[in-house]
């Protein structure tokens, strides 16, 4: 397959500029233009040459994706659904607060996880991202709204299911964008296999877990049994990562109404945290068109201080983006392509 171009590493470049008859010094412009300003399309390489420019574009898929809709909500969230070269479609998501820029960005096409309550899982795995096209979101990201304070890898798919590419993703954006770890979330649905290899990389990344239960039983009734693992398997796995990386982790609990949001699941789930020195973060439920339902606000409110209580640390997501396409794999869902599957 073509490489992609928003993969190449700086030894690539000279490798490359060397085989092709370009000097060296052409592959440390090219580095420049693609590390330190994200430019990933040659022709906007001002320095370079046409033929090498020509080269570069005929040689590598750059870039390979393209803004295909961007939904604003009214407080500047923007979400952009992207086409990739396959005709295939993911969303990454920019969110700007007064204080810093988040890009939300997505590791696959579709999920084949499939918790109920989630758009993205909705019909399956089409297929698994390149390094390249997760790091052509963080590019694309980058040229519309500056460089990000924060990266998350939360938008579609479940990325430790995704890890070789993902592993080549996060080296890449610490060692050649230069971007700190400690300022780079993965985000997980408890997949204890990869998040065992995730620890053996022992960088300081962040993770965050999505338990939304404190027990199995209620946690079967979101996840299905294909790709679902125990709590105790998944917080232990946790913690070797929290050591590995030396980061706490974070709980990531989307409270659905019925199902997750009484005061015993608080306790328990206060309990854990406190007991495993994790951070809580809450998600009211955006609600997807399905069975599922966020609970009223004084059961959020109830729920949080029930977790207060118990000594451990609890946020809650603010409200951001609007309210039909907040949640992850909703934009893309909603245009129902007719590629996922
Ligand atoms: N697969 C990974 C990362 C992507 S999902 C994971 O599950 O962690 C990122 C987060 O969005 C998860 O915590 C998930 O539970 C949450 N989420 C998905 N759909 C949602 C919805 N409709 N409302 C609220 N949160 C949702
Ligand atoms: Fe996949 Fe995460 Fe959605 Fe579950 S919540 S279906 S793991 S993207």
């Amino acid at each position: 397959m073509t490489p992609f171009l928003a993969a190449a590493d700086l030894q690539e470049l000279k490798t490359y500029c060397l085989d092709h008859n370009f000097p060296a010094f052409r592959a440390s412009q090219i580095d420049s233009w693609l590390h330190t300003h994200c430019v990933i399309d040659p022709q906007n390489m001002k320095n370079l040459p046409n033929d090498l420019k020509n080269a570069l574009q005929q040689d590598f898929l750059a870039p390979a994706s393209r803004i295909t809709e961007i939904s604003t909500s009214p407080d500047q969230v923007e979400k952009l659904l992207l086409e990739l070269h396959d005709g295939e479609c993911i969303e990454m998501v920019i969110i700007p607060t007064e204080k810093r820029l988040t890009f939300c960005l997505s590791t696959q096409v579709g999920c084949p996880v499939g918790c109920r309550f989630c758009a993205s899982g909705r019909n399956g795995l089409t297929r698994n991202l390149t390094a390249g096209e997760m790091l052509e979101e963080f590019c694309i990201g980058t040229l519309r709204a500056g460089r990000p304070d924060n990266l998350v890898f939360m938008g579609i798919g479940e990325g430790l299911l995704n890890f070789e590419q993902l592993a080549i993703t996060l080296n890449r954006l610490v060692d050649e964008f230069t971007f700190s770890p400690r300022r780079i979330t993965v985000s997980t649905s408890g997949y204890v296999p990869g998040m065992k290899k995730f620890a053996a990389m022992k960088r300081e990344f962040n993770l965050a877990v999505s338990l939304h239960a404190p027990d199995d039983n209620t946690r079967a009734k979101l996840i299905p049994a294909k790709l679902r693992y125990p709590v105790a398997e998944i917080l232990a796995a946790a913690d070797e990562i929290a050591i590995a990386n030396n980061r706490q982790y974070t709980l990531e609990y989307t409270l659905i109404h019925g199902i997750n949001d009484s005061i015993d699941h608080a306790v328990k789930l206060g309990k854990l945290a406190f007991a495993h020195h994790a951070k809580i973060n809450l998600i009211p439920y955006n609600e997807t068109g399905g069975e599922f339902h966020r609970p009223p606000l004084t059961v959020i409110e109830n729920f949080e201080n029930a977790i207060l209580d118990t000594g451990a640390r609890v946020t809650r997501r603010t409200e951001r983006g609007s309210s039909k396409t907040a949640a992850c794999g909703q934009l893309r869902a909603s245009k129902n392509t007719g590629n996922n599957r």
